[in-house]
């Protein structure tokens, strides 16, 4: 019995199990097995960077030191364009260091009262890194964008986040699409699908 290895491995940079296992099936087309930070002990870093790339760089840079493997990272949030791009990079802690998707929402809806739907536009974006070793100083970006606007109150019980505040293009929040039809829209379906095509241009397997 011959046993193939991959030709590339890398580590994914998250805690969250759904984008593990995501980058893993869609990078497995690509002859790339993605491997967990947690087999490494790797340690979440301070996310100090002012922009999404820059957040995205720092995590994956950590990530390659810590492993010895190439790494990817992602970063993403909400944009809103009447508060001047927040809450941005500080979308998960809106509200606060321990705070919940709801009391992001509705901090969100308040800072937003009175402001008519024509000025509720809004985007969410993912920004992905992959660094092959901690220096290196030719990173593949991709990013993905996805515009909407928000709701006046929220609506539908999918996703997470702000999803149940932001309207898409056919008039539903992104709390009341499917996974599958989220994924095909979303931001970070976009910033994924391009690093999978970008991948073998950017690091030749051997
Ligand atoms: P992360 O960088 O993917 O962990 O996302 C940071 C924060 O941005 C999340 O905690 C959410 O508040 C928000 N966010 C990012 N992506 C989405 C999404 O697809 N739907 C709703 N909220 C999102």
């Amino acid at each position: 019995m011959s046993i193939t290895v991959p030709a590339r491995r890398l580590v994914l940079a998250t805690a969250n199990r759904g984008k593990l296992k995501e980058l893993r099936e869609l990078l497995a087309e690509q002859d790339c097995a993605v491997l967990s930070q947690a087999e490494f002990n790797v340690e979440s870093v301070e996310e100090t960077g002012l922009t999404f790339i820059e957040n995205a760089l720092l995590k994956a840079r950590h990530a390659a030191e810590q492993s010895g493997l190439p790494a990817v990272a992602d970063d993403s949030g909400l944009v809103v364009d009447a508060l001047e791009g927040r809450p941005g990079i500080h979308s998960a802690r809106f509200a606060g260091e321990d705070a919940s998707d709801a009391d992001n929402v509705a901090l969100l809806l308040e800072k937003l009262d009175g402001v008519p739907e024509p000025h509720r536009g809004a985007r969410f974006v993912c920004a992905m890194a992959l660094l092959r070793f901690p220096s290196d100083p030719v990173p593949l970006i991709c990013e993905g964008s996805w515009q909407g606007r928000i709701a006046m109150s929220p609506r539908g019980s999918g996703g997470f986040g702000y999803d149940p505040v932001f309207i898409t293009a056919d008039g539903r929040t992104s709390a009341e699409l499917s996974a599958a039809e989220k994924n095909r829209l979303s931001h970070r379906g976009q910033a994924v699908r391009e690093l999978v095509r970008r991948l073998p241009a950017a690091w030749p397997a051997a």
